[in-house]
């Protein structure tokens, strides 16, 4: 199959021009940043499966409890009526990648996405035990199939169906408890089909990405891949080739050939590429900036005894000679955007409770006059986002004298986590209604001591009509 060499507008370098698939086999490699990568990406690992064992409050540290509608983040508890607040986090961490974007390129993608992690240090790690090297991996891809190739994929295939059969756990265990997920593992697959078919349905999409479809995701189906060229520009920093330095590219070596670059064309940091791609033709959408043709090309600076750094961390501008400008219009712009963004989103989490509260008018008419006063009536709701039974203590702070509350409970206790709702009656009798007016509650909650003030408007007639005109003319009606 003929492959594609140089990159071009009208494909992709891991697909050949026919339009198959052709899957990159990179090449080991060591050096400073494959290690760094390595220990960074195998935190990373740790830390997602950790986080919903680590608790927080009483919550797992990540947690969106979907059965009750609750989303749990490092000890903070947001309900539904707090999504409006996911605005602010997702919007930070959109700014906030741009912002890293537009300064050093497509860090996230090499180094702290999670697909990236679980393929890199995963995935393809268990393929190198099982397959061996590149050299020997292409060598088992052209064999005819023997028992030994046999062997070889059913055992490599088991692991990664497992592999991502753990995966889908582990996800699982974001939206679902721990032991909800116990209790689903443990029990016969039909007794809880939902989730059971969640569970396979991604580990299907996880063996099917990181055994065959691989770099193809960040290439053709990632958006953040898709945006980035229009979040960089000349001054980003990337990983680049210095053309200046090693062109024009040969074997020969400096004194014998002074017109020689450093690139002695030796192929390394395309064959360490997992995206399959030749830096040295520029700046391609398929680099995701994983650092390993930066350690293959030292690497071979070193033996050569020639500086290194042909290939590195630069901007566009830096590699062209220049000097690269860190201070520029879109930093600053998403600088001052996220700084403001960061203060709005800690004010307003200063204020969330772990509690809720709410006073509403009861639906039918907004108030009923009678021979006894005029009435309201309301419904309370209360919530507790807590892991433990909660006391709620309701007092009226701000209303006319004379005003009676009936149905009304002062102290209601909830269960962990749950709600409730109670209706009450506000009357006050004709003498003392001098009009519509303001009925402030406060609403005090343990453990966590918290305090709510709610405020809820008293409706009825005009004052005047109901004195000088009676009842009926107020609109009312006329009991015994
Ligand atoms: S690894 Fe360095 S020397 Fe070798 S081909 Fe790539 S850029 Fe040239
Ligand atoms: S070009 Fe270099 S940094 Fe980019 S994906 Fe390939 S090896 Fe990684």
């Amino acid at each position: 199959m003929a492959r594609q060499k140089k990159p071009n507008l009208d494909s992709v370098t891991t697909i050949n021009v026919d339009g198959s698939h052709f899957s990159p086999q990179p090449a080991d490699v060591k050096g400073p940043f494959t290690s760094l990568r390595r220990w960074f990406g195998l935190i990373l690992l740790v830390v997602y499966v950790a986080l919903p064992w680590i608790q927080i409050n009483g919550y797992p540290a990540l947690f969106f409890d979907l059965a009750h509608r609750r989303f749990h983040l490092f000890g903070l508890t947001f309900l539904a009526q707090d999504l409006w607040l996911a605005f602010f986090v997702i919007a930070g961490l959109g700014l906030g990648l741009f912002y890293v974007t537009s300064l050093f390129g497509r860090l996230w993608c090499g180094w702290a996405c999670p697909y990236t992690v679980f393929l890199e240090h995963i995935y393809r790690r268990i393929e190198r035990w099982i397959d061996g090297d590149a050299a020997a991996r292409r060598q088992l891809q052209k064999a005819p199939w023997t028992r030994s190739k046999l062997v070889k994929r059913v055992v490599k295939h088991s692991l990664f169906i497992l592999v991502a059969l753990v995966i889908a756990n582990v996800f699982l265990s974001y939206f679902v408890s721990l032991s909800s997920l116990y209790e689903y593992v443990k029990r016969p697959p039909l007794e809880n089909a939902k989730a059971f078919g969640v569970v396979m349905f991604l580990t299907l999409c996880l063996y099917f990405c990181f055994a065959w479809f691989r770099e193809q995701f960040c290439i053709i189906m990632c958006p953040y891949g898709r945006i980035q060229s229009a979040l960089t520009d000349e001054n980003t920093m990337v990983i680049g080739y210095d053309g200046r330095r090693g062109e024009p590219r040969g074997k020969d070596r400096k004194g014998e050939n002074s017109e020689a670059g450093d690139c002695v064309s030796c192929q390394r940091c395309v064959q360490v590429c997992p995206t399959g791609i030749d830096i040295r033709n520029g700046l391609q959408m398929e680099c995701i900036g994983c650092a390993a043709c930066v350690d293959a090309c030292d690497a071979i600076m070193h033996r050569l005894k020639r500086p290194k750094g042909l290939i590195r961390y630069d901007s566009l501008e830096g590699l062209n000679g220049g000097k690269t400008r860190y201070l520029r219009p879109r930093v600053m712009v998403y600088t001052v955007a996220l700084v403001v963004g960061f203060l709005a989103m800690i004010y307003l989490l200063s204020g969330l409770h772990s509690v809720f509260a709410d006073v509403n008018r009861m639906n039918g008419q907004p108030y009923y006059v009678t021979d006894e006063g005029v009435r309201n009536q309301y419904q309370i709701r209360l919530m507790t986002k807590l892991n433990q039974a909660t006391t709620f203590t309701i007092e009226v702070v701000d209303a006319p004298e004379g005003l009676v509350l009936s149905g009304f409970d002062q102290s209601i206790t909830l269960e962990a986590q749950s709600e409730a709702v109670r209706p009450f009656l506000a009357m006050i009798s004709k003498d003392q209604y001098t009009g519509q007016f303001e009925l402030k509650l406060s609403i005090k909650s343990t453990p966590g001591d918290d305090e709510l003030i709610k405020t809820v408007r008293f409706l009825g007639p005009s004052a005047y009509l109901l004195r000088e005109k009676g009842v009926k003319e107020a609109g009312g009606k006329q009991t015994k």
